[in-house]
Order: C-alpha cells, then structure tokens, then sequence
C-alpha cells in the first residue's frame, strides 16, 4: 500500500510530491497536463509588496522568510536550476510615494523587503520614472514548467508518477483507504487547481477561477530585473520577454484575446517607453477562491481524503509555506488556521 494518491501535477501537486517524500512517504501522482494550466501558463513572480497602495502581500513576513531557500532546496533535490532570484523595480508613481518609501526604509516592517531606493530615473530602461522607484527583494520569478519537467523526471525514476487522466468514477473510497487502478492508498488528495470543479467529491468548494493573458515580445536590451507596475516585464531563457497580465472574471474561453492583448499593450505603454515587438500570447485560469484565500484541509465526509487548492494568483509565495504547514497537519494533526482551512466552507458542502 502506498502512502498517498496526489491528483494534480501542478506547481501544488508537484511541490506536495516531493515534500512527502522528503519525509519518507510514499506517493503516486497522476496527471494529464495541458497547456493552458495555470502552472504552465504562469509567469511565476514572486513579489511581497504589491497593487497599486503597495501594501505587504498576506502574511509576508512568513512566507518571504522561507520561500528562496525552498526553493533552491528543491532546486537541489530535483538538479535543475528554476528559481530567478532578479528582483524587481517598481517605478513611484508620484513624489508623495517615494517620499513615504523613504521614510519606510528605517522602519523594520519594510526594511527586509527593500533592497534600494531610486530617487531618479533608472540608467538602464526608458521608463515612466521621473520620481525615481523601488527595487524590491525577495523578488523574482520561478520558472514553472521547469520545475515541473524536471519534477516529472524525478517521479518517473521513482515510479511514482502517471501521465493520464484521473477517472473518479473509478475510485473506491474504502473506511480508512482508497483504491484506484488497482492500487490502494492511506490517503488522497487533490491538488487538481480549477478542475475541482468537476469531481464530486470537492466540487462544491467556492474556486472562482480567473482568466489571465501574458504576451511575449522582443525587447532589445536584455533586462536585468523585473519591472512592474500595472504590469510585469520580465526576461526570459530564449530573449524574448514577457509581459502580463490582466485579470478576466468572466470569460468564455481560454484563448488569448484582442481585448487581453490591447489592455496589457496599453499598461505597459505606460511603463516603458522602449520597443516591443510582440511575437505571440497565452492564456491561462487560476485557481483562485472567494475569499481570495486557499483552501486546504479534509473532505467533510472521509477522514482521508483532501483538498490541496485555491492558490489564486500567487501559488509561488503561497505554496511552499502552505506544503509545510499542510505536512504538519498531515502527521499530527495540528490545526490548519483557519482562515484557509476547508472547514470554513463545509456549510457548502451537500449532504446525503
Ligand atoms: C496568466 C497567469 C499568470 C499567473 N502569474 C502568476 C505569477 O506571476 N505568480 C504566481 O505565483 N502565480 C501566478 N499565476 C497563478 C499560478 O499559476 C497558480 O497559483 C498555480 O500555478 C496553481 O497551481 P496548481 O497546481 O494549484 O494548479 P494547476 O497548475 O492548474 O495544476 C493542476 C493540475 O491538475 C491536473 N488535473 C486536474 N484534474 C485532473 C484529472 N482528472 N486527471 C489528470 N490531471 C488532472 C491538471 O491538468 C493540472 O496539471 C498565474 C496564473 C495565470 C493564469
């Protein structure tokens, strides 16, 4: 029998995996990914200070502390290299903020988060900066796909990942194991991002799934940061750069749009005054939630089966911190907080 089923080789199922089997669990991960998966689709940025106030993102201090040596740890294990610690610049969009911005870099709630203050123009870009801007840390992007190819490798060698689509009519959910396949499992979890919707044992959770396009151009110089503000422009391993994104709540297809293409165009317009040609686009839906928090935690009915979900836009800050948190639960049960805790939802849940 092994340990655990994981459903969902996402950036959450794949850093799960390898979690559990840090600690000595064995695991089973299926998966049928496709190209518009969040996770692949995803520009990966990871940045504590964010929107247009500029407020520390939710629990920052937390989750910024851990999130760079997670990830090079995980670097280590899997012997591929994915985690681009670059920074990012964020131009002041008045004198007011960066006078503010000023004064917050002696106060030791914002300090960590600061690596310089520009008072003028940045040398390097043509950029709308004439009240100077931030370069923020720990910031950066993590290149997904990456990690989730050199993840697979690792799975397959251990014969612990399957390339296929998971069928839930044919789990047998047995009073303190579950079958599949054939197989038989202590535990179960989904880590399945939007498509939970669809199953039946957590399609009742509130997941809010939200479209978002990223474009991809060629800008001549090479960039040696992030810049972000309205939108991201961020390098890449082939030259090109890419530029996103947009929020859609209501869509009706998952394909890069004129409308998504001309809204990210204009942005960052106002960003940066130097060329882009633009080559090509995606598009992609989070997993995000109605509170705007993930939702992680036990099946209301059986005692050993879970949801690992609901990371919205920001699955590469949340998710390393929220694995050790969820593990801890796992083995001993410590109490998820509550406020990202599935219970917090079970009202929803349709009983027999
Ligand atoms: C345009 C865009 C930009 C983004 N930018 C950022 C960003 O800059 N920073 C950031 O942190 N986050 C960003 N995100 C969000 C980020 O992608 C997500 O938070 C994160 O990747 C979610 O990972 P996940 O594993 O939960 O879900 P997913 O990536 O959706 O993975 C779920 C996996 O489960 C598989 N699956 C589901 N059901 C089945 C089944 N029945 N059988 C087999 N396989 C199944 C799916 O195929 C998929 O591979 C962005 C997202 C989009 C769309």
């Amino acid at each position: 029998m092994k340990d655990y089923l994981i459903i969902g080789h996402g950036l959450a199922g794949a850093v799960l995996a390898h979690s559990l089997t840090e600690k000595n669990h064995s695991v089973m991960v299926i998966d049928q990914p496709n190209e518009n998966r969040s996770s692949t689709v995803a520009a990966g940025l990871y940045n504590p200070i964010t929107g247009r106030q500029m407020v520390k993102t939710w629990l920052a201090d937390e989750i910024f502390s851990m999130l760079e040596p997670f990830y090079r740890k995980l670097e280590q294990h899997l012997d591929a290299i994915f985690l681009q610690a670059i920074g990012i610049y964020r131009p002041f969009v008045n004198q007011e903020e960066q006078n503010d911005w000023d004064i917050k870099q002696s106060d030791e709630k914002f300090s960590p988060f600061i690596s310089s203050i520009r008072k003028k123009h940045h040398p390097e870009y043509q950029l709308d900066d004439r009240f100077g801007g931030i370069q923020l840390k720990p910031a950066g992007f993590l290149q997904i796909p990456k990690l989730l190819q050199s993840s697979k490798e690792k799975l397959l060698h251990q014969a612990s990942y399957l390339e296929e689509e998971y069928d839930e009519t044919r789990l047998v959910v047995a009073s303190n194991h579950v079958e599949y396949n054939g197989e038989t499992y202590r535990k179960l979890i989904y880590a399945n991002g939007t498509r939970a919707l669809n199953t039946n044992l957590f399609g009742w959770v509130p997941l809010r799934p939200v479209k978002g396009e990223i474009l991809r151009g060629k800008l001549d110089k090479p960039l040696k940061t992030i810049l972000n503000r309205g939108v991201f422009i961020l390098p890449t391993d082939t030259g090109l750069v890419r530029v996103g994104s947009n929020y859609q709540h209501h869509f009706e297809d998952i394909l890069p749009s004129n409308k998504g293409q001309e809204e990210i165009t204009r942005k960052l317009e106002s960003l940066l005054h130097e060329p882009i040609e633009i080559v090509d686009s995606v598009a992609g839906v989070r997993p995000a939630t109605k509170d705007r928090r993930p939702i992680i935690g036990k099946h209301p009915e059986y005692e050993h089966i879970y949801l690992f979900n609901g990371f919205g836009s920001k699955g590469v800050s949340l998710i390393p911190f929220f694995t050790d948190k969820f593990l801890t639960y796992l083995s001993d049960e410590t109490p998820l907080m509550e406020e990202v805790n599935i219970t917090r939802y079970y009202k929803a849940y349709p009983s027999k």
